[in-house]
């Protein structure tokens, strides 16, 4: 993807602060972190977001996540931690080519990952489950 600015990242054509790289991956620090150690985990190849991302790469990114994030614990001593991953426009996808944020959280910090519990009705429990199980096949 000649535009990509994670491609060129990802590929090092532009510079990034790396906390980590290999032949598949590099993992960057956020240039507009929501906390002290925000970082992306950015797969070498392009693909635009978790749709199309092949199986064996999003599960490769996930034991990623998992060494990084417990890094990130032992070298910040963050409280908690956020895996967050953006699909699209409206879910706040900015850049198009996947990418996992790992969100280190302080005890009281102002990080806005949250939202208003709704209610499971009864008529909505029942249209999605029918939906998404046909969908499944
Ligand atoms: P998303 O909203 O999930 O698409 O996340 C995109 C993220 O990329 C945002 O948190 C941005 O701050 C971050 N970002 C955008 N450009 C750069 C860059 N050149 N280097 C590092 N992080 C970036
Ligand atoms: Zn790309």
């Amino acid at each position: 993807m000649d535009n990509c600015i994670f491609c060129k990242i990802a590929s090092g054509e532009i510079p990034a602060a790396t906390l980590y790289e290999d032949d598949l991956f590099r993992v960057i620090l956020d240039l507009g972190p929501a906390s002290k150690g925000h970082a992306l985990i950015l797969p070498k190849n392009h693909y635009a977001n978790l749709y199309e991302i092949p199986d064996e790469m999003v599960g490769k990114a996930m034991v990623l996540a998992k060494k990084m994030g417990t890094a990130l614990k032992e070298a910040l001593g963050c409280d908690g931690l956020n895996v967050v991953q953006n699909n699209g426009e409206a879910a706040g996808q900015t850049v198009f080519h996947f990418h996992m944020h790992l969100i280190p959280r302080y005890q009281d910090d102002q990080v806005g990952l949250s939202w208003t519990p709704g209610t499971l009705t009864d008529k909505m429990k029942a249209e999605v489950l029918e939906k998404v199980k046909k969908a499944l096949g």
